[in-house]
């Protein structure tokens, strides 16, 4: 059987801790499906063309360890995930913040899809703490997000905040 997981979100954009939960859940899996949102109510600051090709780029170094398929997506997560013929999502958590949120969307989750299970991840503590608003906001306010994303993502987000 291949094992295969789908990670949604609005990767707008694609950060360190994002990269690292990847970099987790393709020790356990063949496949991960990123799946991108196409409609977020967040109002991203990236379009959903740039969003994927930020991703594309990023997990280049981890696609070694598994397949990796961006994947842009509307409509339910959970139909996504059959329709891509994952058996797990997977969701990174960072503070107790996420918790309340994630409790309540994998036990509706359970409601509506029995087969697949939601596994949860933490990222490395230099990386727990990373959020892409807050990123945004900083590079918005010209500091330095070099320790937070790739130096691709880095020349994106600065080309696109007029830093650079
Ligand atoms: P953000 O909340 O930063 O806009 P997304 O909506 O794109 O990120 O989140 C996609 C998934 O990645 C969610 O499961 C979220 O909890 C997880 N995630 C985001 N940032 C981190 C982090 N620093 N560490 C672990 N998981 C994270």
């Amino acid at each position: 059987m291949t094992r295969i997981g789908f990670y949604p979100g609005t990767f707008d954009p694609i950060h360190n801790g994002h990269t690292d939960i990847i970099g987790r859940a393709v020790k356990f899996l063949d496949k991960l499906v990123l799946g991108i949102a196409i409609n977020t109510g967040k109002g991203p600051m990236f379009s959903l063309d740039e969003r994927v090709a930020i991703a594309e780029e990023a997990v280049q170094p981890l696609r070694a360890k598994a397949e990796i398929v961006i994947h842009p997506y509307e409509g339910l997560t959970m139909h996504v995930a059959r329709e891509v013929g994952a058996q797990v999502i997977v969701r990174g958590l960072r503070a107790v913040a996420d918790f309340e949120f994630e409790f309540q969307m994998t036990a509706m989750n359970q409601q509506l899809d029995r087969e697949i299970e939601t596994v949860f991840l933490m990222a490395d503590p230099r990386h727990q703490a990373l959020n892409s608003r807050l990123i945004k906001e900083i590079a918005q306010l010209g500091g330095d997000v070099s320790k937070f994303v790739s130096d691709g993502v880095k020349s994106r987000l600065l080309a696109k905040v007029g830093r650079q």
